[in-house]
């Protein structure tokens, strides 16, 4: 059985010609669900060969429009296409509005059920369950109310069921580690290299060193870098800053597929 998440976009606040905004496919076990919909990620789930009526749940992590603006396209799209199985999305409060309005003002009216959930606890929970698999939230630290989402799959067997986390977007926060300790595959934003610290700091983003020394702390099994701001025409800054903290990581690109694989805690 499988588990791996497929990247629609990693770039960061603009869509640019090498990197859409954020939008991960997560399939578990043959459950598929997306976490984020940046403009453009229903163009990018056809380039990779994603069904978007396949999609049972939809999880946005804030509303900044990178994260968001591409949601109400795609739900139209799902309903223009003939969906009639429901489908659920959460995200932080007001999401519901923001749909309604769109909706009302576009004269649109979906054929199949939208179920909300809106996120405003300030600890982490769990907030959804399906037979394959639960999804938590938990607090960031962003200039908007943000969550991260930790999606483990159902127990099967005698495995132990495997875990990713999706921190997108957030500054540095001591608490960040305990929320995503030992998940298999931590994917989040490093929005800067170190050198823009200061920048980083102001605008709640992570840096690569910080966002590595977040995986370290927590002991993951391997790391995604995502969000890369479009002034780094060249990511490689990014590999180099944040494996000095911690070797096992990767770079998030558009198309890219990552297994979430059995890891073990390599502090
Ligand atoms: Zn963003
Ligand atoms: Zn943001």
């Amino acid at each position: 059985m499988n588990f791996y998440t497929t990247v629609m976009g990693s770039g960061a606040a603009v869509p640019t010609l090498m990197r859409h905004c954020s939008g991960q496919v997560v399939n578990v076990n043959g459950y598929r669900l997306l976490l984020d919909c940046g403009e453009g990620t229903q163009q990018q789930m056809r380039a990779c060969r994603q069904k978007l009526q396949s999609l049972q749940l939809v999880c946005i992590s804030h509303l900044h429009g990178d994260h968001f603006f591409g949601l109400p396209g795609l739900l139209a799209t799902l309903h223009l296409c003939g969906r009639t199985q429901p489908l659920t999305v959460i995200a932080p409060q007001g999401v519901r509005l923001a749909l309604d309005t769109m909706m009302a003002l576009s004269s649109t009216q979906l054929d199949y059920e939208l179920c909300v959930i809106e996120l405003s606890h300030s600890d982490k929970r769990q907030v959804f369950t399906s037979p394959r698999c639960t999804v938590s939230a938990f607090p960031l630290w962003h200039s908007v109310p943000a969550y991260g989402y930790l999606i483990e799959e159902q127990p099967r067997g005698r495995s132990r069921p495997r875990c990713m986390a999706y921190c997108c977007d957030t500054g540095y926060h001591e608490a960040l580690a305990g929320y995503v300790q030992g998940v298999d595959l931590l994917c989040i934003e490093s929005t800067f290299a170190d050198d823009m610290q200061a920048v980083a700091d102001e605008k709640r983003h992570l840096t690569a060193s910080q966002a590595a020394s977040v995986a370290r702390q927590a002991g993951v099994g391997a790391l995604l870098l995502t969000h890369f701001s479009a002034r780094y025409r060249d990511t490689e800054v990014f590999e180099r800053q944040a494996s000095a903290i911690f070797p096992n990581t990767m770079l998030a690109a558009d198309g890219l597929v990552c297994p979430v694989n059995y890891s073990e805690p390599c502090l």
